[in-house]
């Protein structure tokens, strides 16, 4: 049933409270302008900070071959690709350290999907370093990373079990996994997830709740204008919140806008229109009030400082050392020219770590080692020392 009327709505949208026929009924119907009040409103209501964070980071490319092919993708590479990287121990550790001269507090591990399915040199390069696993080279190399540099690591890896995430969480200040959408179709023939089982959703949720019973603090997402339609975007943002409902771990929501990329399968598709783009982000933030919601600055270059009006509080990492390598066709903002839009929105940027302050304060990290090295680099708020990092 809808509201009895649009105000009883609306309140109940700045309550937080919004329901399923609502949120869709709203998605579909509001004018763009007032959807994004209704959002700037809830953020300051739920996040009265003026703050929008970032999280300083290396991106440590650790493998990019995968056994997926999803079709907007460019980061995954096949074993004869000049681009391919499969890096040595002493590599992670240069990256690492160049970060730390940089003040960068993050040491973001990305991979493909469990590579060594489907590829032999995955194999014989993990064999190599005496490793059966990729899993198990992440948590070598985060122990590593930790030990020698107290960079916090955050791991993207693809669709884990709860055993090789339970494997991370000493060294893994948080881990990340994109829902990217809940709906199925995405996987049908001629669509992006055809050849990509891990995005099947079930697996992914299955992700998201064993992360959640293992109280490991979650980045999850959406990417958004990859073929889904205005409803499954509404329900894919309320199953995250329906997780979180269950187990509070969610720290962040990536909003991330599809952009076309040369030499893929959906190379000529349309990028997402930026006022879908726009109320997409609104919803997240109407929809989780209290969820810390992102989006990348670099995917959306001169418009960006608009996504503040429509509620996000954080543009995720930005590093002034390595590229985007899931998006190397765009580079990120400096990060003095992303403070100068924040500012200009009459907000102040402050660098956090790749673990939000409630997540610290809310004893989600039982590590001894994670917490030493938070507590070099983070002040009472849980956000990096003013004066840490410089540009
Ligand atoms: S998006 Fe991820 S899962 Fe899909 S092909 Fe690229 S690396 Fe593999």
């Amino acid at each position: 049933m809808l509201a009895d009327s649009a105000s009883e709505m609306l309140s109940h949208a700045l309550d937080g409270g919004l329901n399923r026929e609502d949120a869709q009924f709203l998605f579909s119907e509001c004018p763009t302008d007032s959807m994004v009040a209704l959002a700037g409103s809830i953020r300051y209501r739920y996040k009265p900070s003026r703050v929008i964070t970032y999280s300083r980071k290396v991106f440590i490319n650790l493998v990019n071959l995968c056994r997926d092919t999803c079709t907007y993708c460019t980061y995954k590479k096949e074993p004869a690709d000049p681009m391919l990287s499969m890096m040595t121990p002493p590599q992670v550790l240069a990256i690492a350290e160049a970060g730390k001269k940089f003040r960068c507090t993050e040491a973001l591990f990305v991979t493909g999907e469990r590579p060594e399915q489907k590829y032999g040199e995955a194999r014989s390069w993990l064999r190599s370093l005496g490793h059966a696993s990729t899993v198990d080279y992440i948590a070598e190399m985060s122990d590593l990373v930790l030990k020698k540099t107290g960079l916090l690591p955050h791991t993207n890896a693809g669709s884990l079990t709860k055993k090789e995430m339970a494997q991370l969480k000493d060294t893994n200040a948080s881990l990340g996994l994109m829902l990217e959408n809940s709906s199925e179709r995405l996987m049908q023939k001629g669509m992006p997830h055809e050849d990509a089982p891990s995005k099947n959703p079930k697996v992914r949720v299955k992700t998201l709740e064993s992360a959640g019973e293992l109280r490991i603090p979650m980045t999850t997402g959406l990417l958004v204008g990859i073929g889904e339609t205005p409803e499954e975007l509404v329900e894919s943002l309320l199953l995250i919140k329906k997780i979180h409902e269950e187990y509070g771990h969610i720290q962040e929501v990536i909003m991330q806008n599809f952009a076309p990329k040369p030499d893929t399968i959906m190379a000529n598709a349309p990028a997402a229109p930026f006022d879908y783009f726009l109320r997409a982000v609104a919803m997240a933030r109407i929809i989780m009030p209290q969820v810390n919601i992102q989006v990348p600055p670099n995917l959306s270059p001169s418009v960006y400082g608009r996504y503040i009006d429509a509620g996000i509080n954080d543009w995720g990492g930005i590093s002034p050392v390595t590229i985007d390598h899931v998006n190397p066709e765009f580079p990120w903002p400096s990060i003095s020219s992303v403070k100068a839009a924040t500012e200009d929105r009459g907000r102040s940027l402050r660098a956090r770590l790749p673990l939000y302050p409630e997540f610290l304060k809310g004893g989600f990290i039982t590590s001894d080692r994670l917490l030493q090295c938070v507590n070099l680099i983070a002040d009472e708020s849980g956000l990096v020392r003013e004066g840490y990092a410089y540009d």
